[in-house]
């Protein structure tokens, strides 16, 4: 690529990185606040982050949808209570357009790097298509867009398709197919259903079974839709209903009694569902529920009891040209492989071009364990805020809460740069540590510590650094404000060759 003068690279004030609930959410509320100076980078051709991404059979959302849509945003039209994977992210494009932001995507733009100039207090951007410098970041990939693929020998010499959950082919027919479901996790609970209509036969492995409880799912017709229209506060009310369900389920996990109470449940749906006994055991789970991401479904169960569906304990050992080989030794025939193995979560690969102030990657500072200062600023990463960072995924209720929470931090601390003549802010280290603590200490009981499982949760030292630990109300509470007591504020000196000052809050 041919060197670009300083002068002709683009500058914008907000660089929003990803154009799923996070990115777009961003961008919506800037334009809301009359901040036009941005620009989103998104690697694909089209916007959606996770919902374009996965497009499994079956693909939907496990929370309710009126909960899962920007409160800014509310949709009279979704089509079940649990809105489907093509209508979500057909709501995505429409508020791509609805909120006028499409004009400032860059499609096909990967970010590759994005390192932050000391001198010049603002962040250098190389994209594929060239750089770019931005005032301020907004890292809002997404947490769960990187597969995690198995380590299993042979995976590379499967004779027929292979692929990742999120990466399912558009034209794949499965009729007259054997295929081999790697995983039992939320994915998979929705894909073996829709599969097995067609597949010829299905064979799902199971590490370690998950609790399921009832979904509960229903359309909704065209008088609710009407009626949604009509008395948008009827929508308003529902939500607000949903909302408080899931933070009095959010207690399960903060409180492992109540979640032996919420098991009840789910052994009920269980028994209900699967009649034989032997395979009941193997479904189920041996850790306290919650522990793992807690499943809703009314049709996997059923799915598994089909004659052309078999469970296969114990997870996979091997691949082979034309089979996997179960824990027992047993190769069962497959002629494709599907691998629902999960996302890096706790080694998010964003991290890896992102360099800050002392020239350390966020990846660099984040081993062993992700930590942020109200999960959103990065000690050592000046003007940096990254949507759904450490500590702000939840068990219980929709991350687009979280989200909508977070971009307010970043427009309180917007609002205050520009009243106080700040160029950059950067959470102190003291600040950061106490709210890592905090959430720390808040996790010790919670189910996802005291479960007695292994998560996707958990990092590498056994912490977990991908939970909000609270409600999503003490989310907003702690999150929205932007305090500058916690930060360090730097203007920019005016003297030529010097460095930036420090002003105190
Ligand atoms: P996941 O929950 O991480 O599940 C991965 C599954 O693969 C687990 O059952 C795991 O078993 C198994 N596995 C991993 N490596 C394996 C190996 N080498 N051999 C055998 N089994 C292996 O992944 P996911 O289902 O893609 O879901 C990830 C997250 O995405 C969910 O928790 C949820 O937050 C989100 N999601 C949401 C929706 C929705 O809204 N509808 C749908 C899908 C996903 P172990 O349990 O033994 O590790």
């Amino acid at each position: 690529m041919q060197p670009v003068a300083p002068e002709s690279i683009p500058h914008v004030r907000v660089a929003i990185v990803g154009t799923g609930f996070g990115g777009l959410g961003t961008a919506a509320q800037l334009r809301q606040k009359g901040i036009e100076d941005f620009v989103l980078f998104e690697r694909a051709d089209e916007v959606g982050g996770v919902w374009r991404e996965n497009r499994y059979p079956g693909a939907a959302c496990d929370v309710e949808s009126r909960l899962y849509e920007f409160s800014f945003a509310p949709n009279p039209d979704w089509s079940h209570r649990f809105g489907r994977q093509p209508e979500i992210w057909a709501y995505l494009r429409r508020c791509a357009d609805d909120f006028g932001i499409r004009d400032r995507i860059r499609f096909h733009h990967n970010v590759d790097r994005a390192a932050w100039d000391e001198a010049e207090q603002r962040w250098a951007i190389t994209t594929s298509q060239g750089p770019y410098t931005a005032d301020v970041l907004v890292a809002a990939p997404g947490s769960l867009i990187e597969p995690r693929l198995p380590d299993l020998p042979g995976l590379d010499a499967f004779d027929g398709p292979a692929f990742h959950s999120s990466r399912w082919p558009d034209d794949l027919d499965l009729a007259g197919r054997r295929v081999a479901v790697i995983g039992t996790g939320a994915s998979a609970i929705q894909i073996v259903p829709e599969i097995q209509k067609t597949a010829e036969r299905v064979t799902v492995y199971q590490r370690t079974p998950p609790w399921l409880i009832p979904r509960l799912d229903r359309p909704l017709g065209p008088r609710t839709k009407a009626a949604l229209r009509r008395f948008p506060l009827l929508g308003r009310l529902v939500r607000g209903a949903l909302y408080l369900h899931h933070e009095v389920l959010g207690l399960a996990f903060r409180h492992p009694r109540v979640a032996r109470g919420a098991e009840a449940l789910a052994r009920f749906h269980l028994r209900r569902q699967v009649k034989d006994g032997a395979l009941r055991e193997r479904l189920t789970p041996k850790y306290l529920l919650g522990c793992k991401r807690i499943i809703l479904s009314d049709d996997y169960y059923p799915a598994l009891q089909e004659a052309n569906v078999e469970l296969v304990g114990g997870g996979a050992r091997e691949i082979r040209p034309h089979g996997v080989v179960g824990n027992d030794g047993t190769e069962h025939p497959a002629d494709v492989l599907v691998l629902c193995t999960g996302f890096h979560v706790t080694e998010p690969p964003f991290a890896r071009w992102i360099t800050g102030r002392d020239g350390h990657t966020l990846s660099d500072v984040w081993k062993p364990s992700m930590k942020a200062h109200v999960g959103t600023t990065v000690y050592g990463f000046p003007n940096l805020f990254v949507l759904q960072g450490p500590n702000t995924g939840l068990g219980h209720s929709s991350v687009v809460l979280i989200a909508e929470a977070q971009v307010e931090h970043i427009l309180n601390a917007l609002k205050y740069m520009d009243a106080h003549g700040i160029s950059a802010i950067e959470p102190r280290a003291e600040a950061q540590a106490q709210f890592v603590d905090e959430v720390d200490e808040r996790m010790q009981n919670t189910v996802w510590i005291a479960g007695g499982c292994d998560s996707w949760y958990l990092d590498a030292t056994g912490r977990n650094s991908t939970l909000w630990p609270r409600s999503t109300g003490a989310f907003r509470r702690r999150v929205s404000p932007f305090r500058a007591e916690d930060y360090h504020l730097y203007r920019p000196s005016l003297a030529p060759n010097r460095s930036p000052a420090e002003v105190h809050a």
